[in-house]
Order: C-alpha cells, then sequence, then structure tokens
C-alpha cells in the first residue's frame, strides 16, 4: 500500500521535502494557503537567488551559529555541492560570485521554480493550493479553503514547513505559532533577522543621504571587525555588513535598548596616514572639501562624521581617530514584516534528529519555521533545502517502520 504524506508549505523547504518523497515513490499532497507556491523564493530572485555559499563547510556552518550540530547533520545528507547540482538536474547551470555567493546562471528565480514545478507534476506530487493549514481534528489535519470550508485530510506522516513572519503577504504569516502553541510545543518567538536597524537621523541627514551606498567601510561590535558596505534608509541602516552582525546587534538592543557600532570610514589607511593627510594647511577651504580632499571621504560619509557632533575636533590626530572609529548608536530594529528572515520559532530540543516533533509524532518541521539563523549569503535557502532533506529522510523512516 502507498503510503501518503502531507506537506503543508510551499517554499523551498516545502517543496524539496516534497520532491524527495515524490521520488521515493509516495504519495504527495502539498498544501498552500496562497494560489501558488514559491512566493518568497520568486522575491529572493529579484536579488538574483543567491542559493548557497562556495566557502568551505566548517566556515559555512559557523554562519548558524547555536544551530551548528543539526545544520551539520542536515548538510552531511544535502550540502552546498548538491544544492548546485540540484539547480543544474533542473537545466540551470550556477556561478559563484566575487564575494563566494552562489546564484544560478541569469540570476533569475521564475524559470528555476517553473522547471522545479514542471518536476514536481512528473512526479506525481499533487497540490492543493487556497489550503490554509489551522490544526488538527484528532488524528487528521484540518484546512479551511478559500470558500470557507474545513476539509479534513489523514496523512501517514505531515512535514509542516511554514516558514518565518517576515513579508507576510507572500505567505508565511507567522499564525502557525497560535495552532502550535495551543498543542503547547515549544516556541521562541518570532523576530526579525537580517533587517534594517533604526537610527535616529537628523532631517538634514535623512533628506540628503537615504538611499544611498556607504562603502567601503568596517564596522566593529563586541570585538568583531568586518568590512563591507552598509545601505543608509529613511530610518537607519541596512544591507550585508548590518545583517552579517543582525544577531548580535537584535540581542544587545533587547538587553540593553541599544547596540553602539564603531565604523571605520577610512579602511584602507591607517592612523597615522590620515592624522598626516589632515595636519596639511586648509587654507581657505570649508571642513568638508578638506574631509574629501585630505582625508578623502565621500561627501556621505563626511556628513555621517558630523551627524550628532556638531563640531568636530580641531586636533588632526583626534579627528582622524574619530574618521578610523566613528561611533553610531542602533536603537532598534526594523520590522519584522519587511525583514528578510525570522529568528526563532520551533525549539530545536522539541525535535527528535529526524525534526519530529516530540509531542505529535509523525509531524516533522523544515525550513525557516525552525528556531535557527544565518545573515544572508545563501545560508538561508540552504538551511531550508538541508532540513527539508534531514526532515524527509525521517518522514521515510517513519512511514516505513509504522508500515509494518
Ligand atoms: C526580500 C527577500 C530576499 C531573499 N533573498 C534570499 C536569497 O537570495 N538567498 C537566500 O538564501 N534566502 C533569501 N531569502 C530568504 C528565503 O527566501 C527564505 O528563508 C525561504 O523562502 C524560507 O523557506 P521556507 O520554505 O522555510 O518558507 P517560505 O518560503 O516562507 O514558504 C512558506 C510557505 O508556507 C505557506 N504557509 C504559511 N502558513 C500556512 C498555513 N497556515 N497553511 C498553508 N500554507 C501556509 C506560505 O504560503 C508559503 O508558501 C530572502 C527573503 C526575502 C524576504
Amino acid at each position: 500500500m502507498v503510503s501518503h504524506i502531507a506537506v503543508i508549505g510551499g517554499g523551498p523547504a516545502g517543496l524539496r521535502a516534497a520532491e524527495i518523497l515524490a521520488e521515493a515513490g509516495y504519495a504527495v499532497t502539498l498544501f498552500d494557503q496562497k494560489p501558488t507556491v514559491g512566493r518568497k523564493f520568486l522575491l529572493a530572485g529579484r536579488g538574483g537567488l543567491n542559493l548557497t555559499h562556495s566557502e568551505p563547510v566548517p566556515q559555512f556552518l559557523k554562519k548558524y551559529g547555536a544551530a551548528q550540530s543539526l545544520m551539520a547533520r542536515a548538510l552531511a545528507l544535502f550540502s552546498p555541492e548538491d544544492l548546485r547540482a540540484w539547480c543544474h538536474g533542473l537545466g540551470f547551470e550556477t556561478f559563484v560570485g566575487t564575494s563566494g555567493r552562489v546564484y544560478p546562471k541569469g540570476m533569475k528565480a521564475t524559470p528555476l521554480l517553473r522547471a522545479w514545478l514542471h518536476k514536481l507534476n512528473r512526479l506525481g506530487v499533487i497540490f492543493a493550493p487556497r489550503h490554509a493549514w489551522i490544526g488538527w481534528n484528532g488524528d487528521a489535519l484540518s484546512f479551511k479553503t478559500a470558500d470557507g470550508q474545513t476539509v479534513e485530510f489523514k496523512a501517514d506522516a505531515t512535514l509542516i514547513a511554514l516558514g518565518g513572519a517576515s513579508w507576510p503577504h507572500l505567505g508565511s504569516d507567522g499564525h502557525w505559532t497560535e495552532t502550535l502553541r495551543a498543542q503547547s510545543i515549544p516556541l521562541v518567538p518570532l523576530r526579525p533577522a537580517n533587517c534594517g536597524f533604526i537610527v535616529e537621523w537628523s532631517e538634514i541627514f535623512r533628506a540628503r543621504h537615504a538611499g544611498e551606498p556607504l562603502k567601503p567601510v568596517t564596522l566593529s561590535f563586541a570585538g568583531r571587525s568586518q568590512r563591507g558596505e552598509i545601505m543608509i534608509t529613511q530610518n537607519g541602516v541596512e544591507g550585508s555588513l548590518i545583517y552579517a552582525f543582525g544577531a548580535a546587534l537584535r540581542d544587545a538592543i533587547e538587553a540593553d535598548g541599544k547596540a553602539p557600532i564603531t565604523l571605520d570610514l577610512r579602511p584602507d589607511i591607517t592612523t597615522d596616514a590620515l592624522t598626516a593627510r589632515l595636519s596639511r594647511p586648509r587654507g581657505s577651504q570649508s571642513l568638508a572639501n578638506h574631509l574629501r580632499k585630505a582625508a578623502g571621504l565621500s561627501p556621505l560619509a563626511a556628513s555621517l562624521l558630523r551627524e550628532g557632533a556638531r563640531d568636530l575636533p580641531p586636533d588632526p590626530a583626534v579627528l582622524a581617530g574619530r574618521i578610523k572609529a566613528m561611533p553610531l548608536t542602533l536603537v532598534a530594529t526594523g520590522p519584522l514584516a519587511r525583514a528578510i528572515s525570522s529568528a526563532g520559532g520551533v525549539r530545536l530540543d522539541a525535535l527528535t534528529g529526524d525534526l519530529m516533533l516530540k509531542a505529535k509524532p509523525g509531524v516533522f518541521i523544515a525550513g525557516e519555521m525552525m528556531d535557527w539563523e544565518a545573515p544572508t549569503g545563501g545560508y538561508l535557502i540552504q538551511g531550508c533545502f538541508s532540513t527539508a532533506a534531514l526532515a524527509a529522510q525521517g518522514m521515510r523512516k517513519w512511514v516505513d517502520q509504522t508500515a509494518v
């Protein structure tokens, strides 16, 4: 007898698990509350679809922080190389960008998703769109359909892969937290990850510089420094360099109400060399011109230096020190709805090694709805694919052992 699998959630995690299980010969039905699947995956495609990263796995794993041991097991089953091979198998070559990030050639999600859905159809996966999962009725899964009906489905094993709560209009709205909390499943509250941070800019600075990139710059926080690029927004800062520190910045704000960072606005030059340059006679030049010509600061960097410090120190050595370590205070995280991903979710200790809910035998979890987080760089989609592979392996074991 063929075992029936329910996959709830048509993001990368649910789609990948459906593919593995359909390839293994199970009858898979994939439910999603939206009319179409993969909406956030398509949005990721607008930024080029960074599928994974090319760095060695030990370095790769460090990006998952406290969830490293889970991800070590998941990546052992489906590695970054496997993800590239999978993409190739669908007819799309990948390439490594200058930062080591991996993209499909063409950098588009739409044709890749189309090919993937064709494959799932060929494998016999049944799609049930406009089915919002609302919980269980006894052993059966309950769904609310678009016409307001409640329908039920009995599965031999279920995968729940409902994502986090960012960009909720795309489908992952986090409402599942109420459903699982009602079942006493241990959860960590969903919080923004890879999000912008709020800075109290002056009106003048905001009007002049919102939307401009600050680069190159080195950000230091809590004993760590990294070079990159920061985007100035209406209300603060965002961008890959900010996301790289995101979890630590968010945790500091939660604990202390603020995260004081320092920025090196001239990372290519030493403090001594900068002091020597700033010691040149200024003549009749304005300070802004002197900073631009002698210190090589961009207009944005020069304005930033003067934000919150009306009078810059006249002493060249002190001024150089300020340029090399400019303090900036982040006072809050940006909203979860606008974050790239969510931290928090189903606690890892609520799951078996196969990602089955200890409190709900036969129900497995994968993707962003689990309590792990990672910076941008391809670690999110890779984490979703790899946890889907781990859960799918567990589901196969589960249905095969319960069928005998
Ligand atoms: C702007 C942006 C850019 C990004 N770029 C990248 C990138 O380049 N690289 C990268 O690695 N990551 C990127 N990400 C993150 C990545 O897209 C997500 O981490 C990933 O999509 C999460 O996959 P998932 O399968 O866990 O959940 P999701 O993709 O969120 O899918 C969850 C699915 O579950 C469905 N669902 C939710 N609740 C219910 C319910 N109650 N009943 C039925 N269905 C439900 C939703 O409709 C949705 O289809 C980006 C995210 C954003 C917002």
